[in-house]
């Protein structure tokens, strides 16, 4: 008989696969974590406990089928564990780099609850999709029938690129307009390449490409192309724009030369990394080489900007959090990383004014936590008299965004929107307001993850083929 490969938890340690020094990291830009050896992978998935209501799954947004994926890939079917992989995951090897899985899958892992360390769920996830590029597995797109109606998708990121995989797998003529350059949205633009490199990003988008998804690219809807003329040119049209206004600092000298927003930060870093022009970066205006840095606020957005800013070789860099360190937004992993690399983190401190024009300090005001607010999280409350000044020569916002006001800026009222001024859509198809227009990703549920973008993006798609299916058979009547 066969030898049991799995429910090793017991006998078997968990390991990750192996994170470069933080010296060699600080060098460059490529991503901090190696790729599993054929064996580690095995030896990893067999520590599975393969149990029957898998929480791993349930909390997984794609409700990916992991403990069949693991128990391939001990037994060392790892063909077969691509293919259960990629039928509820778009982009798998792109989750299973960054996700914040301690949050979603690992977390819920039911060997880490009995105190033997979680499967390491992601690490083996893009395990598997690496190695069916690196073999050849992963096939261009062909349709097996064609079909004549079209959708229009606005905007690369996950969440479109997404829907436009299943509908071109159904044979629907798809275009993707975006306003950047490149494909891929913040994948591309926003999150930095010693997360995910980025021509794991390029080859998804090359291979969409491939299989017949057209790209018009630097067209910003609104500007260069109206909402009405897209929508008269497609039978359907999702709207996936992700959410990019950014939330600003107040306070004197707030408007400073030196003061810049995150995502023309990390934009800025991310086209360097493509080879690109970038005067801004050029000009020294975003770039922390030779600086001290401060940046401001406690998501990803923020550790992704003072992991950037060592790598261009700043002289110093803090981060201003106005809670503590157990009530960031920001994964602990990154936090323990940025640390590791030499970034200075300055808990209970919020910015209330700036010195100089350019920017030569932060006022920080020292704060404690109080009394609990309505949603039991304990509000920070300033300490009188407690502020002193932080020397810095580039002050970087990362607040967290909000969405546009796409209804005025494309001239649609009928586009109802929430309060937060979010598209207000169906969350199980994406459907808005309008016939036949749909939307998904950050600009339906705010700023999100990657991989819940991907999976309104899948569920949009199969929502508007039901649509389109529909008007084809009324048509025909
Ligand atoms: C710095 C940073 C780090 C992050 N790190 C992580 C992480 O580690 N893990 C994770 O899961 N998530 C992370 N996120 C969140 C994640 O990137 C988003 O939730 C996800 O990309 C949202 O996908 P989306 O498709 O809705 O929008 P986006 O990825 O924002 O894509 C929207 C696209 O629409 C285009 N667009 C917008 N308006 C127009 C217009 N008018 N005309 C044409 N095109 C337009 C944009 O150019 C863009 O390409 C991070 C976000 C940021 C900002
Ligand atoms: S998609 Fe994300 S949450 Fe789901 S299994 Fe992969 S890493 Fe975990």
């Amino acid at each position: 008989m066969a030898k049991q490969p799995m429910l090793k938890f017991v006998t078997v340690e968990r390991d990750m696969p192996e994170k470069r020094g933080a010296e060699a990291r600080r060098q460059d830009f490529h991503e901090i974590y190696a790729e599993f050896a054929d064996a580690k992978a095995k030896e990893q998935s067999g520590r599975c406990s393969q149990c029957g209501v898998p929480y791993c799954q349930s909390h997984c947004p794609l409700h990916n089928n992991i403990p069949d994926w693991l128990r391939l890939t001990a037994e060392g079917r790892l063909k077969e564990a691509y293919e259960i992989s990629q039928l509820t995951n778009t982009f798998p090897e792109i989750c299973g780099r960054i996700c914040p899985q301690d949050r979603l899958c690992e977390g819920n892992c039911v060997i880490e609850q009995s105190g033997h360390g979680t499967v390491t769920i992601g690490a083996v996830e893009k395990y598997i999709t690496d190695t069916a590029w690196d073999e050849g597995w992963v096939e261009v797109i062909k349709p097996s029938v064609e079909r004549v109606e079209s959708v229009g998708i606005i905007g690369a990121g996950p969440g479109g690129l997404a829907a436009a995989d299943v509908l071109r797998r159904a044979g629907i003529q798809v275009t993707v307009y975006d306003r950047y350059d490149r494909g891929g949205g913040l994948m591309t633009y926003g999150i930095p390449g010693f997360k995910l490199e980025k021509d794991v990003v390029m080859r998804r988008v090359d291979q969409l490409e491939q299989g017949g998804v057209k790209f018009v690219l630097n067209c910003n809807v609104g500007v260069d192309l109206s909402f009405d003329e897209i929508r008269s040119k497609h039978n359907a049209l999702l709207i996936a724009t992700g959410v990019y206004k950014s939330r600003d600092l107040e306070g004197p000298g707030a408007g400073a030369k030196g003061i810049v927003r995150a995502i023309d930060y990390l934009t800025a870093s991310n086209r360097v990394c493509f080879g690109d022009a970038v005067p801004e970066y050029e000009s020294g205006e975003l770039n922390a080489d030779g600086k001290r840095v401060v940046v401001v606020g406690g998501g990803d957005t923020a550790m992704d900007c003072v992991r950037t800013a060592i790598r261009q070789g700043a002289t110093s860099v803090t981060c201003l959090y106005r809670r503590d360190r157990d009530n960031m937004p920001g994964s602990q992993r990154e936090v323990a990383n940025a640390e590791e690399e030499g970034v200075k983190f300055e808990w209970l401190s919020a910015p209330v004014g700036f010195v100089g024009d350019p920017v030569s300090a932060v006022k920080v005001q020292k704060m404690r936590l109080g009394a609990p607010d309505a949603t039991g999280r304990q509000s920070p409350e300033p300490i009188e008299g407690a502020i002193e000044n932080a020397p810095a020569d580039l002050v970087i916002k990362a607040l967290g965004f909000e969405p546009e006001d796409l209804p005025s800026l494309w001239n649609q009222k009928e586009l109802e929107v929430t309060r937060w001024g979010t598209i207000k859509a169906e969350f199980t198809t994406g459907q808005t307001a309008m016939e036949g227009v749909y939307a998904v990703g950050d600009i339906v549920r705010g700023a999100s993850l990657v991989v819940w973008a991907i999976r309104d993006g899948r569920d949009s798609a199969a929502a508007i083929l039901d649509y389109l299916s529909t008007a084809q058979a009324v048509a025909a009547e």
